[in-house]
């Protein structure tokens, strides 16, 4: 990093808040301080966006040949690789992951950078040709960069939400503000750093370090920014689109998740089938202390099933080996702020004041830093907060069905619609759930992996719009109908009045 509090990046310039104001950054492993951030403010943010704007209007990277673009996002990809473990080290220690999710991190922020540039290096530039059903019109559909783009991050994927959004933004020709979570600024700062090494035109990327309700707020509402693409909680994203109503600019909403994962007993048959399916319930509720947005955290298991399929769970939860991410053998990292362990301990407490049942966790362990055990709760319903909040946090909640129509009304019985699970060993039972389950993702006997080639985005309130695949680049465009009238000639609509005067 260029200085230490120099983490806002203003048309070219790395600098301090203007304000002087600071942020510490902490490690959730032990609770203490291991960097410092500028803190930014509105005027930070009024700043950048008119480097932004100066960028876009004025500069030279919206008019940038598409393969050109390709090729600046082909070297950042570069640069991530040779930079992987240096950042992937950052990323584990600033939001509490084991230091291989840190490098399988940056292996996807990569993957994204080189999907947006092979995506728009291999379309035909000449737009789409409508037939208009005359050979005195040519009309053609082509698409341009919006403008300026805010892009606001959360702190459980920092890196990688990032370049879900800053990929195809650049790929499309647009200029961009991102801000980075608060908590979790330290691998964007880096990831703006590698930008500039690759040879973005200065201005195109710029970043502010800062809080959400003055930095982000701003962003949403101000009136030089084309398009704002928020990935985060539903309260935030719910602020955001308000914000963005008034200038009447484009949303994007990536939010939250209450993701069921539907095991029926006959995925459960053989042994093989029982050690999977238990073995992937744990790793959807569990990886990351359960701060994915996608995390699997509620558990609806057929009735007959369940004692055997929660035991084996809980076993198996009781067992995952807490720690620094950093340490040899860890598998899964403390939350990340005190915030998030005081939020968690309370959805615990609640669902067990509403009649959950312990099978595993529900405690801290001893020590310093912000861990709490992978807990199981069975008995539950879904009337119970727990059940319909997200937690955030490393809580699976157990549900049981009889029938098929009952699994799938339980799966879709929620606000949200992010992502969500079918296990079964019968072809056509998945088809008919993955058919009925209103959520942006399926997954058919697995659990957890996207596709940069395939959108991610979700029904409901888990927001507005997709990510990735061909409609997450779409996010960043504008679309225009050219039409070219060959043989122009008067239309004659107001005849009469044309003839008065010449009378
Ligand atoms: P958050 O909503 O608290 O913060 C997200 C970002 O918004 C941060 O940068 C924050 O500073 C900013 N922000 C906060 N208030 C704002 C305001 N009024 N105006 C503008 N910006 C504001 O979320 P978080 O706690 O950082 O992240 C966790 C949430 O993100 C979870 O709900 C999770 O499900 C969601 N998430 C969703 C996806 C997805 O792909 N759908 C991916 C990752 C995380």
């Amino acid at each position: 990093m260029t200085a230490a509090q120099q983490t806002i990046h203003v048309g070219g310039e790395w600098r301090a808040a203007l304000s002087g104001a600071t942020r510490e950054i902490i490690d959730p492993a032990d609770a203490t301080a291991f960097a410092l951030v500028a803190e930014g403010g509105v005027q930070d943010t009024d700043d950048a966006v008119a480097a932004a704007r100066a960028a876009f209007d004025a500069g030279s990277w919206p008019r940038t040949p598409v393969a050109e673009r390709a090729a600046l996002l082909r070297r950042v990809a570069d640069l991530l690789k040779r930079d992987r473990e240096l950042i992937g080290s950052l990323e584990s220690q600033d939001a509490g992951k084991t230091l291989e999710e840190g490098r399988v991190d940056v292996d996807c922020v990569r993957d994204a950078f080189l999907y947006f540039a092979d995506l728009v290096a291999n379309e035909d530039g000449g737009g789409r040709v409508v037939d208009a059903g005359s050979d005195e019109i040519r009309s053609v559909v082509v698409h341009e960069p919006v403008g300026v783009c805010a892009l606001i991050t959360p702190w459980n994927y920092p890196l990688l939400q990032a370049s879900w959004k800053i990929a195809p933004a650049l790929a499309a020709g647009n200029t961009f503000v991102i801000k980075p979570s608060e908590i979790t600024p330290l691998s964007t700062v880096v990831l703006v750093e590698l930008l500039l090494e690759a040879g973005l035109p200065l201005g195109a990327a710029n970043v502010v370090t800062g809080p959400g309700d003055t930095v982000g707020a701003r962003l949403a509402e101000h009136p030089d920014v084309d398009l704002v693409s928020f990935t985060g909680g539903l309260v935030s994203g719910t602020k955001v689109a308000r914000a963005a109503a008034d200038s009447v600019k484009k949303v994007a909403l990536e939010l939250g998740g209450k993701n069921p994962n539907v095991v029926f007993a006959d995925a459960c048959a053989t042994p093989e089938g029982f050690d999977t399916a238990v073995d992937q319930a744990l790793n959807a509720a569990f990886i990351h202390s359960g701060q994915v947005c996608s995390a699997g955290s509620r558990l609806i298991v057929e009735a007959s099933l369940r004692e055997r399929f929660v035991a084996e769970l809980s076993r198996r939860a009781a067992h995952i080996r807490l720690g620094r991410g950093t340490d040899e053998g860890v598998e899964c990292g403390p939350l990340v702020s005190a915030a998030q362990l005081a939020r968690t301990e309370e959805y615990v407490a609640s669902a067990l004041g509403e009649g959950a049942v312990l099978r595993a966790g529900g405690e801290r362990p001893a020590g310093a830093g912000y861990f709490y055990r992978p807990t199981v709760l069975d008995r539950c319903h879904r009337r119970m907060r727990v059940v319909r909040e997200e937690v955030f946090g490393p809580v699976l909640t157990v549900e049981t069905f009889e029938t098929e129509d009952e699994a799938v009304a339980l799966a879709n019985d929620t606000e949200f619609g992010l992502a969500g699970a079918v296990w079964t060993a019968d072809e056509d039972r998945a088809q008919r759930v993955a058919a009925r389950l209103r959520h942006g993702t399926v997954w058919i006997n697995d659990f957890h992996p996207y596709l940069p080639q395939a959108e991610w985005g979700g029904f409901g309130k888990s927001g507005i719009g997709r990510e990735l695949g061909p409609s997450g680049l779409a996010e960043y465009r504008e679309t225009k109908h050219i039409y070219r009238n060959l043989a122009p000639r008067p239309v004659r609509w107001f005849a009469g009045e044309t003839q008065k005067d010449q009378a």
